[in-house]
């Protein structure tokens, strides 16, 4: 639905189609690996992926880079469709890195033929220490050396299943040497006997990400592999690989752009899945979680992630955003499509002692002031009522407007009402506020002009609904979690969900659709779980602490 904005992988992508490089071809990919669900800075590269062959009236596929068959399984693979539709996104294809194992596996017989891949028969720590560093050079392996014909009977034997797992492995013969250590004679293939979602019991070694990368790209016909920063080191080997093949299509090219980070938000999969099997969260799609799934029962609108991915633009240098930015769109977005409603959280009885008994009025109320299209409702009023017990002081303190014995002000869409005097029970708690009311105030206004300071929102209490309502906080403590101690699990924070039970709602809320988010008067903007009936996620408050954050 959104094509990027003039970046400068636009401009790369301009150069190549103005050269004739792919025969002005566009063909992207999103590849996430199937080992969890979706977060936000998927949603980027969703946005960059399928943004940018939508400007170029290109196509983007939808590749599972599943070649680690122990993390991976088809919950994600399915979590992971449902989310890029969700978003908004149609791929041109669903593929699966598992579906060419054949044809790697060929591919790195090429290799072995012509002397530029060798079995090594060390264990993965003796590899890595003899990797080197900076400066410091590689060690080569004692089997570097093997013929051809020795390399290419012992990888058909780790294919047939004759060696146990860890034993062996397919490396590239480049440089042991080279600066950049990814060159360094990297690891191709592993002997691993997990379970695979896909491929079952049928391989029992498995490519690493460099050797299926370019080559699914390739195969594919993808022009431009779009990745984030971490992958600039795997370029010359992403390249490399794809060199010593003959290739089905134009060789791609793979760039690099920013990851997203937002601040008080964790983006790893890794954590994520620790919080969800440490039943820290609910789950994948706990409204708390930094997950596609998670914001997408919290309320977000898909269409406030893709603005705010979009208008952040690509960049090449890492940071991290504002969450209050994130919001600002989102509360931009509720603003105009969210059906105002009147919810008390925390009821306190407000009796209205001049209201004739068992009398009910109805009030005409806009659905939408933002959007007259929207309509209106009846809203029931009665003696009976439920007020917010915070919008009550029995001695207010200083700049307490809101209601106090001897004070009128006004009920929303429907009367001034002035208290006079409360109902207490033994411990002195107020249970009960009594008033009355101006008959003369109906609708809101006072025909003589006289002002009051506080509007408040009400429920009529025989009319009113049962809801249970969840709070959110940050599930991260600190903008940048780990900052203090690298991990950034140590910063979550214990108090991230306050469930409030018995909540008294408007009628109307019992006809809200499941997902559905609507604005609660005062209060923020909230979204009714998809599953359990009467149970409200507060999405967002109404206060735009983005715009508080740029002032200061
Ligand atoms: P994680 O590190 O959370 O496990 P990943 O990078 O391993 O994420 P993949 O499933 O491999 O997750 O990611 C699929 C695509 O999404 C990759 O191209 C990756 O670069 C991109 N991606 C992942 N995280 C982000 C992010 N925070 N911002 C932008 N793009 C991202
Ligand atoms: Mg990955
Ligand atoms: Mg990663």
């Amino acid at each position: 639905p959104v094509s990027s904005a003039g970046d400068f992988i636009s401009d790369i992508v301009r150069h190549d189609n103005a050269t004739g490089t792919y025969s002005g071809r566009v063909q992207t990919r999103f590849p996430p690996e199937p080992n969890g669900y979706l977060h936000i800075g998927h949603a980027k590269a969703i946005t960059v992926d399928f943004g940018i062959a939508a400007e170029f009236g290109g196509l983007c596929n939808l590749r599972f880079d599943d070649t680690n068959p122990d993390t991976e399984d088809t919950e994600y693979v399915d979590s992971i469709i449902e989310d890029v539709r969700w978003l908004g996104y149609e791929p041109a294809g669903v593929f699966y890195a598992s579906d060419y194992f054949e044809q790697l596996y060929l591919w790195a017989e090429v290799l072995i033929g012509d002397g530029k891949a060798y079995v090594d028969d060390q264990d993965g720590e003796t590899i890595s220490a003899q990797r080197g560093g900076y400066g410091k050079p590689g060690i080569a392996s004692p089997y570097r050396d093997r013929t051809p014909e020795e390399n290419l009977d012992l990888f058909r034997r780790m294919r047939a299943g004759e060696f146990p797992d860890g034993s062996r492995v397919l490396r590239a013969k480049i440089d042991m040497n080279h600066e950049n250590m990814q060159l360094r004679d990297p690891v191709l293939y592993r002997i691993r006997r997990g379970h695979h979602h896909r491929t079952q019991d049928a391989w029992v070694i498995y490519p690493t990400y460099d050797w299926a990368h370019g080559q699914s790209d390739a195969i594919e016909g993808v022009t431009h592999s779009l990745c984030t920063l971490e992958f600039v080191a795997h370029r010359p080997l992403y390249d490399w690989c794809l060199e010593q093949l003959p290739l089905p299509h134009d060789k791609p090219r793979q760039i690099e752009f920013a990851r997203l980070e937002l601040t008080n938000t964790v983006t790893s999969k890794r954590r994520l899945k620790k919080l969800v099997d440490d039943g820290t969260v609910d789950g994948w799609d706990d409204p708390r979680m930094p997950t596609l799934s998670g914001l997408r029962k919290r309320g977000y609108p898909a269409s406030a992630i893709v603005a705010f991915c979009r208008d952040m633009g690509v960049s090449r240098t890492n940071s991290r955003q504002a969450i209050e930015e994130l919001e600002s769109y989102v509360r931009r977005d509720l603003n105009r499509t969210a059906q105002r409603r009147m919810a008390v959280l925390h009821p306190l009885r407000l009796t209205i002692t001049n209201w004739p008994a068992g009398e009910v009025e109805y009030f005409e109320v806009a659905n939408n002031p933002e959007n007259p299209d929207d309509g209106t409702r009846r809203v029931a009023f009665s003696g009976d009522l439920f007020i917010e017990r915070e919008d009550f002081a029995e001695v207010p303190p200083p700049k307490f407007y809101r209601l106090a014995p001897g004070r009128e002000v006004r009920l929303r869409g429907a009367y001034f009402v002035t208290a006079t005097d409360v109902v207490t029970d033994a411990d002195g708690t107020v249970v009960e506020v009594r008033a009355t009311y101006d008959p003369a105030t109906s609708g809101g206004d006072a025909p003589d002009g006289r002002k009051v300071k506080s509007t408040m929102h009400w429920v009529s209490a025989p009319h009113a609904a049962d809801a249970t309502v969840a709070l959110y906080e940050r599930l991260f403590t600190a903008a940048l979690p780990g900052e203090a101690t690298g991990e950034p699990l140590d910063d979550l924070n214990p108090a991230s969900r306050e469930l409030l039970d018995g909540c008294k709602v408007e009628a109307a809320l019992a006809t809200t659709k499941p997902g559905e988010v609507v604005q609660f008067e005062r209060l923020g903007y909230f979204a009714l779980d998809p599953e359990a009936p009467m149970h409200f996620h507060r999405t967002v408050g109404l206060r735009d602490e983005w715009a508080a954050i740029q002032k200061r």
